[in-house]
């Protein structure tokens, strides 16, 4: 069992933006509970090595969610150690669904046998990655995918550097 706060603080309140603009801001802390099956240690594989040089390198694709090119990394769509605990069958039927460069479909039912397959792979930059308070790892889903649909000059989230400022600002009024 592992245990995870994603979030130490909690604040509400209302920020002013560079324009002038109000916005709502909300902190919560979350407390995720994860049973991880039995798993290997964790090394890069050399499937994913090829897959990772194959969607960065060699076809250039960029972070999912912001379109950028800087500090990219691959995530697996089903976690790499949550592997053993999942339906090969079940994680195929998602990725029907969610088959953000068309390998799935490709495949047709070609069994998937690894976390590594390029069609469990998603590109991302460090950001929006294992960033704090904007990566996967760290956001809840309802506010990580929207970032990838946010109008031109608008932040959903940021840095968390910038969320400890708007904390003590708050705790100084
Ligand atoms: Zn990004």
């Amino acid at each position: 069992m592992c245990f995870i706060d994603r979030f130490g603080g909690l604040f509400f309140g209302v920020t002013r933006m560079d324009d002038g603009a109000e916005v709502n801001q909300e902190s919560r802390t979350i407390r995720e509970f994860v049973d991880y099956p039995d798993h290997k240690k964790r090394s890069e594989s050399a499937e994913f090595r090829a897959n990772k040089r194959r969607l960065v390198v060699q076809l250039d694709v960029p972070c999912w969610i912001c379109g950028g090119r800087q500090s990219r990394e691959v995530h697996h769509i089903h976690e790499w150690s949550l592997w053993n605990a999942l339906d090969p069958v079940k994680v195929l039927n998602s990725l029907h669904v969610f088959d953000p460069y068309g390998y799935t479909h490709a495949a047709g039912d070609k069994p998937i046998e690894s976390p590594d397959d390029i069609r469990n792979l998603l590109v991302l930059c460090e950001v929006h990655h294992r960033g704090i308070n904007t990566g996967v790892h760290y956001l809840t889903m309802p506010i990580w995918f929207p970032q990838r649909a946010v109008k031109d000059g608008m932040a959903i989230t940021k840095a968390i550097e910038h969320v400890k400022e708007i904390d003590n600002t708050l705790k100084r009024h």
